[in-house]
């Protein structure tokens, strides 16, 4: 049986997590990227013996993980160490998400969401997807999500967007951009459940 392949995307606070929350609702397989980084930087994860390699044994914390604050401020000041790191943990994610893929579509799932936070910046993905969907909204809206669920400063948030790939390179990438901004969450759901039927649920 076909199964499609389908990315997810969409800045800091544009609704991405929601969106892949309601179509796994409906019967998606969601594979994570961040959460399959994560699992590869835990002891005894698949990415530490390289990042140990590359960074030293200072970067591995007491029980074997990733010392992610000291990981986060070296990355954060030496744009040649954070492509390294990247250049360690994407390919593994990659081959990662890719056999758990391969896995649903054996169990003849119907429908894999990829939920790639750079997709867009990714010379990868795109080539691996059927489709590509965008969830956007304004940059305002975004700061005012984020505030009110990390308690961030408005200026930190700024910041992370500005990081990330512009609004205008998204929709670009996008097959489909869902617009989530001043839209109840019954509406965004209904969106969602018209997606997942024209994606084969
Ligand atoms: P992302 O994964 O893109 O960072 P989330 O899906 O976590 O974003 O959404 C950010 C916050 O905004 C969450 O608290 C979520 O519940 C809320 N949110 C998202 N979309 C809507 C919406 N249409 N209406 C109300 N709240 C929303």
């Amino acid at each position: 049986m076909f199964s499609m392949r389908a990315g997810l995307t969409g800045g800091i606070g544009s609704g991405k997590s929601t969106v892949g929350r309601m179509l796994a609702h409906r019967g998606a397989v969601l594979l994570d990227a961040d959460q399959v980084a994560r699992e590869m930087t835990q002891p005894g994860g698949l990415a530490m013996p390289a990042i140990v390699q590359t960074f030293g044994p200072e970067f591995r914390d007491t029980q074997g993980a990733l010392d992610r604050t000291r990981m986060r401020d070296l990355a954060f000041s030496s744009p040649t160490s954070r492509k390294q790191l990247e250049a360690i943990i994407h390919p593994l994610v990659a081959q990662c998400l890719e056999d758990r893929a391969r896995t649903a579509e054996d169990e003849g799932q119907r429908l894999l969401v990829f939920d790639i936070p750079l997709l867009v910046e990714s010379g990868h993905w795109p080539r691996q997807l059927d489709a590509v969907v965008v969830v956007d909204c304004t940059a305002e809206t975004q700061i005012r999500r984020v505030m009110a669920r990390n308690a961030l400063a408005r200026n930190a948030i700024e910041d992370i967007i500005a990081a990330q790939s512009s609004r205008a390179a998204r929709r670009r990438a996008a097959d489909v951009v869902l617009y989530n901004d001043q839209l109840p969450l019954e509406t965004l759901q209904s969106q969602v459940d018209a997606l997942a039927a024209q994606f084969g649920l």
